[in-house]
């Protein structure tokens, strides 16, 4: 099977506005969609990525005003990595440094240059210096200059007891190969190279598990490309590790699967189909709250309760 990759990542927030403006408004990432968790209607669920949010650049939030920090530890996404031009590294530490956002001195990991940094809730992010990406399309919000502008993810890395189980997953179900290690860490990617194509395993036994809250990742999504192909990946699954994925949830953007994988981390399995212009065009995506079809009935209720965020004119 020849995998995809990453199609999104999930995480906890605090206050749904300061989320917005940093991920709009420093990051220079597009808000491609204001709705709410279908599970949980009284919270919202901003969508980020580049111009159409394709899969492979989705970085969602549920923010909740109140939450608690999390904990980091066994059984998460320890960091999100995002890809950035090669060159554009140095325009974003300084950036970083004029934003006041904290972030880490330089690093290499597997040959490659790593800025590491916060965002307000102290979610753990990095930027990798990628080189030849320069010509791919990317959103240029907040002034970013194209040749800078993020290229979507690069990579999670997953803080793990153990890598093997996990990386039976991977590559089995959905088509990664082991392609290197450096000191603790596991490297799997799919072929292509392509946005969210890199999954790191840091393997850490001995540590406590995390503690969800703000700050965490709450799930990582893989791309299937329709729902063919992600119900060969339950069967998968289901026969060759003996894993039951939930039943197939339409979340309007794609349609999606979840399961535990074994090292505790939440996977979900999300169809590349129909994609964030089925709701609203593309050139006005994020601007208007969209909700489905089921939550119609409540909008004035909805809309009094969420939290106001209007967009500022970046
Ligand atoms: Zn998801």
């Amino acid at each position: 099977m020849s995998g995809k990759g990453i199609h999104h990542v999930t995480a906890i927030a605090g206050p749904a506005r300061r989320n917005l403006d940093f991920y709009t408004r420093i990051l220079g990432l597009r808000l491609v969609k204001k709705t709410v968790n279908f599970d949980d209607p009284g919270t919202y669920h901003l969508y980020y990525g580049d111009e159409v949010g394709h899969p492979g650049s989705i970085l969602t939030f549920f923010p909740w005003e109140h939450v608690a920090p999390g904990r980091v530890g066994l059984g998460e996404t320890q960091e999100t990595v995002l890809r950035v031009p090669e060159g554009s590294i140095g325009y974003w530490a300084h950036r970083f440094v004029e934003n006041g956002v904290a972030h880490q001195p330089l690093t290499r990991r597997f040959g490659e240059t790593l800025l590491s940094f916060q965002d307000p809730d102290g979610m753990r992010l990095a930027l990798v210096a990628v080189p030849g990406i320069e010509n791919e399309a990317g959103w240029t919000g907040a002034g970013i200059p194209a040749d800078a502008a993020i290229r979507g993810f690069h990579s999670v890395n997953l803080l793990l007891a153990e890598a093997a189980p996990t990386g039976a997953i991977l590559t089995n179900v959905f088509g990664f190969g082991e392609v290197g290690r450096e000191g603790s860490l596991v490297r799997y990617r799919v072929s292509d190279g392509g946005a969210g194509s890199v999954v790191d395993i840091h393997e850490a036994g001995g540590l406590l598990p995390a503690r969800l809250g703000g700050g965490s990742v709450h799930h990582i999504a893989f791309r299937a490309t329709d729902d063919a192909e992600e119900a060969a990946m339950v069967r998968k699954l289901a026969q060759h590790h003996g894993i039951r994925t939930t039943e197939q949830k339409d979340r309007n953007y794609f349609r999606s699967v979840y399961f535990r994988e074994p090292g505790r981390v939440l996977f979900e399995i999300a169809t590349d189909i129909p994609g964030f212009a089925v709701d609203e065009p593309a050139s006005t995506l994020g601007e208007t709250l969209k909700l489905p079809a089921f939550l119609e009935a409540r909008r004035s209720a909805l809309e009094e309760t969420l939290p106001r965020l209007e967009q500022g004119a970046s």
